[in-house]
């Protein structure tokens, strides 16, 4: 069985542990960094991006993430984990952990409307997933390894780049599974891969 952690520093954690349970994996909320060597992949939760990163660097996260990540480790990350996973932010100097080759723009879609439903179309995970938007970022431009999953009105909001993947809304928040789903069967998939 796949195990995977959930960064517990601040955010939305229980509602991943439980959509990961949901899903058939076990489930840990990771608050040191030694725990990183206990599980298969890692979800970046929603929260503040830059009292997240904040965190991380208090607790000696960022190294350990990134070489998570260089063994070849799934990560994804939701919302506030999205920004943390991109390599360049919209009208910030600096990016944070700097995973995935795309640009983001923070609280993207106004402040007006700060959060909001939506139904997307969603490759390889759904034709009708209900997606909860909370202040969420956008994907601006992407790498050309990394391959848009999702849009909506036109703006990217779900990509992955081989085994990180992210989402500006929270899949974590209904009972619809399928995109964390997704998710595990990525790092079931890496658990065959790296042991071969
Ligand atoms: N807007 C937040 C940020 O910039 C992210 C919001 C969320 O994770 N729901 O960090």
């Amino acid at each position: 069985m796949a195990t995977i952690g959930v960064l517990a520093l601040q955010g939305a954690v229980r509602e991943h542990i439980r959509s990961i349970e949901a899903c058939g994996a076990q489930a840990v909320e990771i608050k040191r960094t030694e725990q990183l060597d206990t599980i298969d992949g890692l979800i970046l939760p929603g929260g503040e991006s830059t009292t997240m990163r904040r965190l991380i660097d208090s607790y000696g996260f960022f190294d350990a993430i990134r070489e998570f990540g260089e063994k070849g480790k799934p990560i994804f990350g939701t919302c506030a984990g999205l920004i943390l996973m991109a390599n360049e932010i919209e009208n910030q100097d600096q990016a944070h952990l700097g995973l995935m080759d795309m640009k983001v723009a923070r609280n993207a879609f106004g402040r007006q409307v700060a959060s909001f439903e939506a139904e997307l179309n969603i490759a390889n995970v759904a034709e009708d997933f209900n997606a909860v938007f909370i202040r969420a970022p956008y994907i601006v431009e992407t790498g050309s390894d990394v391959h848009v999953l999702a849009k909506y009105n036109e703006r990217i909001v779900a990509a992955q780049q081989g085994h990180y993947i992210c989402t500006a809304f929270h899949p974590e928040l209904t009972d619809d599974n399928r995109f964390i789903a997704y998710f595990v069967a990525m790092v079931e998939q890496s658990i065959q891969t790296l042991a071969s």
